[in-house]
């Protein structure tokens, strides 16, 4: 990133940068699994998450008392694009660190924030997202899953889908309806749920790529005490918006990631044989990978631009859309022209020897396909940009 730091800010980067260099060995090991296998694979994600805690860099924005080093988005972006750049594992918690965790922090009780936040942080317990249903996507306030209260207690029916991570979860944040005879943006409340609750049944979801990494969770007379409620009863709907602004937030930054996929293709378009020459030669090609190159090139200027109010103290505002769907629709773009090169090769396989990068681009490019649609579709994106960005009507 070449965003003009402080001194104290290029202090950090350089601290970062050395840890990351003398885990270099963990970072491998981690890596050479998929956490999705479970058992041992998973423990080495926890074992990764663990180290970072203990380096102080698992939640380097949240305040000291809860384990963070109140350090500034800045911080927090400096420390994403070295975490880019060392190539390190997925964070296997980050449902918890990302989104929960700055949740609570604002609307949580004293005891949901001593019970819970220590946990978040040393990846005691994992942490999933139960907003969507069947039928309540986009249009998340036609959730239907239901809380009714019995003395200290609310019992829980209903279904969740596309819970990320459900294999794995220790606890899920979810929204259920209280009130079903309110407006349908009132009458829902914000639950922490154990996982581990009777009643609870966890469905794994085999998606395009062949992977599980979400499930289906359904809830059977669960019952969850009224001390687990985020916010007021029937308040939910502040709660999850404000989960929802972090969510978005962490969109912003990422340029190293993308300049990494485009110098990727760069170089596999010189490699990858075409006609009498290589791919690189073919104008298309060209043109592509210089429409590529202005996009990542403005996507970077545009980060630093954020980073720049954050830096000032503004706060991200309705623009987070801007980047989300801007990179998003980007990581499409880059992933099409990287199979578009590779031809009928892309489709080659993990194990087979004729395979560019074991199969990658092509499960790459399943997966951006996914970014498009998590914590918003793009549609619905373009639709916060028209009316709170833009100021137009409505309808
Ligand atoms: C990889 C991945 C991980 C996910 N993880 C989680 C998770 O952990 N927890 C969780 O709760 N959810 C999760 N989701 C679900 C995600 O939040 C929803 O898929 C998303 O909100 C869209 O909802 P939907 O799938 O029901 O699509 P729908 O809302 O049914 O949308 C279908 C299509 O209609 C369009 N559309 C809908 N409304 C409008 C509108 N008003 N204007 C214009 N177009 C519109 C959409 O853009 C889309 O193209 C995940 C999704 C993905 C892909």
């Amino acid at each position: 990133m070449n965003f003009e730091l402080s001194g104290e800010d290029a202090a950090f980067r350089d601290e970062v940068r050395a840890w990351f260099a003398d885990h270099r060995e963990q970072i491998e090991h981690t890596r050479a699994v998929d956490w999705e296998a479970g058992g041992e694979a998973f423990e080495r994600y926890r074992a990764w998450e663990r180290a970072l805690f203990e380096a102080g860099l698992g939640a380097v924005t949240w305040p000291v008392e809860y384990g963070g080093r109140g350090a500034s988005m800045v911080q927090q972006a400096i420390l994403n694009e070295e975490y880019t750049l060392a190539d390190a594992p997925n964070r296997i918690n980050r449902l918890g660190l990302g989104l929960l965790g700055p949740t609570l922090m604002v609307y949580g009780t004293p005891e949901q924030k001593a019970r819970h936040l220590p946990r978040i942080l040393a990846c005691d317990e994992i942490w999933c997202q139960g907003y969507s249903e069947p039928n309540a996507g986009s249009d998340l306030a036609s959730l239907r899953t239901r809380a009714v209260r019995e003395g200290d207690e609310f019992v829980v029916n209903g279904q969740k889908i596309w819970t990320s991570l459900g294999r794995f979860g220790d606890w899920i944040f979810t929204l259920v309806r209280t009130d079903p005879a309110a407006p349908k943006h009132k009458g829902i409340t914000f639950l922490l749920v154990d996982m581990h609750s009777p009643g609870i049944e966890v469905r794994p979801l085999i998606q395009i790529d062949g992977s599980a990494r979400f499930a289906e969770v359904f809830f059977t007379d669960v019952r969850v005490p009224v001390a687990n409620v985020v916010g007021r009863v029937d308040d939910g709907w502040t709660v999850a918006m404000a989960l929802l602004g972090f969510e978005r937030g962490g969109g912003l930054y990422g340029p190293a990631l993308f300049n990494r996929i485009l110098r990727d293709v760069v170089e596999l378009s010189r490699r990858e044989p075409r006609g009498e020459g290589v791919a690189a030669d073919d104008p298309d090609v060209r043109r592509r990978v210089a429409q590529s190159y202005i996009e990542t090139r403005v996507y970077e200027l545009t980060v630093q631009r954020a980073l720049t109010r954050l830096a000032r103290g503004e706060a991200p505002g309705p623009e987070a859309s801007l980047n989300k769907l801007y990179w998003s629709e980007m990581k499409v773009r880059l992933d099409e022209l990287a199979l578009d090169i590779l031809g009928p090769r892309a489709e080659l396989g993990p194990g087979s020897p004729q395979a560019e990068n074991d199969g990658g681009w092509y499960g790459d490019y399943l997966y951006a396909r996914a970014s498009t649609i998590f914590a918003g579709t793009s549609e619905v994106q373009k639709n916060i940009i028209a009316q709170r960005v833009l100021g137009l009507p409505r309808e």
